[in-house]
């Protein structure tokens, strides 16, 4: 059971790590949180950020309490009924709906969304309103993933699973950061190391990260250069007869180009490429092939970039080649950044998906969605505005009306500036959210409160696809609602109260979980009661299957790939880049990600004292030699300047960052300054107001982690 006396099991809301929790509510409503110790993915152990859970609960003056709305932006918005607001937004779609089309309409969703809310609102836009238009932030955060996965493994599926973590022998790290933005991991591998000293760690980040720190082998390449390196450790693990040719010869396909490719490019020249010695690339090339268990992991370094698909499939290379996948401690593994991004992939809550893994693009798929939803409208054929799209579209008058649940995109969009103005200029913007930090309130015309963490129940699905059910354990304040309710209130106003039903969010998830029969993601044996004894199950789970009792561990045990042919492919990779580049006026590459308490854009952690006191306020990390020949000291207030805007925040002198680079933090925005950073800085410490919006052509993800910018020191105008 999740509930015991005063004491509720539920799972954390922040990362993709999906760690237990148990809430403890005390006489007065205090509430304290602990680690389950029964849960498989954390064993009791919670990093700052699950440690300060409870203050996530919000019911203070940044909480939304009641539906506002508004007939014109100059006005304030008003309090009004529930009935009120979602009258009027279902008339404004429903109009332009009718003008324009239902391509005019669209739902910008979020990896902090529980799967039943995802797949209602997929379920509303795609299968009865009739349009695609459903992206999420997770676009932002583990699109190349998923289509690195598809493209190698023929579906997007992690095929690893935690316990792994302590069967691996090498990890390799690239382009994360675990010890600060996935600790309860990290703790894992570091225990794995402890309890095994031959094990190796190897960390690519062109940033000396507490990650790289404490890894036996730190390759700091130059951004933008990951393919290099891989293709490189591919070579070398070609020519120093690391293959496992039986493998490749009985279950994949592509090797020979693969091999033409990585040939093309000694590995002196990738050496120099990257800016590494070239013996410590030959290391990691041994230490993996020497290995019994190699583990890879990576997240942000790899997906937000430009030709962060090729990054995916340079790295699952490596495992495809050596034929370390399918086994304990082997697999390439995706870390998921959000709670419930994997939720969201499973119900097909992005553009170009629909429930089940099925796509968009694929007939049968949609044919079968059609049945099972049985909606007035056939599915378009074609995929979707994905998440910058959808703002490009904003900004060209193609799409009127946006709705935004649960994400903050006037901070985590790239060239936000562009974004900001595209939301101004809109037509008509309904913001679904639990609290006013939210930067994207103050262009809503229609505000709709909803209810957070512990408030509402339902599911997520980690990183490892370890489903979890949350109980609901505490009323929302004032007339915030369950999303999940929010939406089917909102269906029926719109028409289609006889497909959306329901009543609970279990009956929703029972719906999905039926859709997802016959795919490779099969969970027809999960419900809320079945969740709720085994505590966690990971998928696939079919109903009246031989799986073991809480799922599936790993996949592709067998051998036999989601391809057509059952083969993995091995992809020859070309290794250019296609960044913006650098130039006199803007010479450094700036680089973007996370610092350690903080999350996402602070609308929770901003709020947390604890939180805040690690690194209180923005700051630009620069490596002395760029800073010294600009006249730059520790401290001083500079003025970051790109292409697109400006940032000024104050210097951070390291030599953590290489020559040539800086980075800055993705948390602070406009509103949510944390811990009363002044009006100094004039609200211009907003990261993505200097990063581009270039996206990967397959992935549709932006290139956050390169920018050129120049760094001076702050003058005053
Ligand atoms: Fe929460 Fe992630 Fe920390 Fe676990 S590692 S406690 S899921 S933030």
């Amino acid at each position: 059971m999740q509930e015991r006396g005063n004491q509720i099991k539920t799972t954390c809301c922040y990362c993709g790590v999906g760690c237990g929790v148990v809430v403890s509510k005390h006489p007065g409503g205090r509430l304290t949180v602990e680690g389950d110790k029964d849960h498989p993915s954390n064993r009791g152990l919670l990093c700052s950020k699950g440690m300060n859970l409870h203050y996530t609960v919000m019911d203070g003056s940044d909480r939304l309490l009641y539906p506002h709305m508004r007939l014109n932006r100059s006005m304030p918005l008003q309090r009004v009924s529930w009935d009120q607001a979602l009258d009027r937004t279902a008339a404004v779609f429903r109009s332009i709906i009718q003008k324009h089309g239902p391509e005019a309409v669209g739902f910008y969703v979020s990896g902090q969304c529980l799967t039943e809310e995802y797949y209602l609102i997929n379920k509303l836009i795609k299968g009865f309103i009739g349009s695609n238009n459903i992206d999420t932030n997770s676009r932002l955060c583990m699109s190349s993933a998923v289509v690195g996965y598809k493209l190698t493994l023929g579906e997007d599926t992690v095929p690893v699973c935690y316990d792994d973590i302590e069967s691996a022998d090498v990890f390799l790290v690239e382009g994360a950061n675990p010890a600060w933005c996935h600790p309860i991991i990290w703790r894992r591998i570091e225990a794995r190391k402890q309890a095994n000293p031959a094990v190796r760690i190897i960390c690519v980040d062109p940033r000396r990260t507490d990650t790289a720190r404490s890894s036996d082998l730190h390759l700091p390449i130059r951004p933008g250069t990951d393919v290099v390196l891989n293709n490189a450790i591919g070579r070398l693990l070609t020519e120093f007869n690391y293959l496992n040719e039986s493998f490749i010869t009985a279950h994949t396909a592509g090797f020979a180009a693969f091999r033409e490719q990585v040939m093309q490019r000694t590995v002196a020249e990738a050496a120099e490429l990257c800016g590494v010695p070239a013996a410590d690339i030959e290391t990691a090339a041994h230490w993996i092939g020497q290995s019994k268990g190699f583990l890879s992991l990576w997240t942000m370094g790899l997906n937000q970039s430009v030709i962060g698909v090729n990054k995916n499939l340079s790295l699952i290379n490596l495992h495809l080649i050596t034929g370390r996948i399918g086994k304990p401690g082997n697999g390439p593994f995706s870390l998921t950044g959000q709670p419930n991004a994997m939720g969201g992939r499973e119900v097909g809550g992005l553009a170009n998906m629909l429930p089940g893994h099925r796509e968009v693009i694929n007939p049968q798929h949609r044919a079968e969605v059609e049945a099972f939803w049985q909606g007035p409208v056939k599915l378009a054929a074609t995929p979707g505005l994905t998440a910058t799209e959808m703002f490009d579209a904003l900004a060209a008058d193609r799409l009127k009306a946006i709705w935004i649940v649960n994400t903050n995109p006037m901070v985590s969009l790239p060239d936000v500036n562009a974004a900001e103005e595209a939301l101004r200029k809109s037509r008509f913007v309904v913001v679904q959210d639990i609290s006013n930090r939210a930067d994207t309130v103050r262009f809503a015309d229609v505000v709709l409160p909803a209810a957070g963490w512990l408030e509402k129940e339902g599911t997520m699905t980690n990183a490892e696809r370890r489903i979890t059910y949350l109980p609901k354990a505490l009323e929302a304040p004032g007339e915030a609602l369950p999303d999940v309710e929010i939406i089917w209130r909102f269906a029926r106003k719109m028409g289609f109260g006889d497909a959306f039903p329901y009543t609970t969010a279990g009956q929703v998830y029972d719906e999905y979980t039926q859709l997802t029969k016959g795919t490779n993601i099969d969970i027809t044996g999960v419900n809320y009661g079945v969740l709720q004894r085994a505590r966690s199950i990971q998928w696939p789970y079919p109903a009246a299957s031989s799986v073991p009792e809480r799922g599936t561990a790993r996949l592709f045990t067998d051998n036999r790939f989601y391809t057509p042919t059952q083969r993995a492919t091995i992809h020859a990779v070309p290794d250019g880049n296609a960044s913006e580049p650098t130039d006199e006026d803007f010479p450094l590459i700036l680089t973007t990600g996370r610092i350690r308490d903080q999350w996402h854009t602070m609308t929770k952690t901003g709020r947390v004292t604890k939180l805040t006191q690690h690194i209180p306020q923005p700051m630009l990390q620069i490596h002395p030699d760029d800073a010294r020949s600009r006249g730059i000291r520790e401290g001083q207030l500079v003025t970051v300047s790109g292409r697109r805007g400006e940032v000024r925040v104050k210097a951070q002198l390291t030599d953590d960052v290489r020559p040539g680079l800086c980075f800055l933090p993705m948390h602070w925005g406009k509103l949510v300054q944390g811990n009363g950073v002044s009006a100094l800085l004039e609200n211009l410490n907003r990261a993505n107001n200097l990063t581009s919006a270039l996206i990967d052509p397959r992935s549709k993800e932006p290139d956050f982690k390169f920018a050129a910018i120049q760094v001076t020191p702050y003058r005053k105008k």
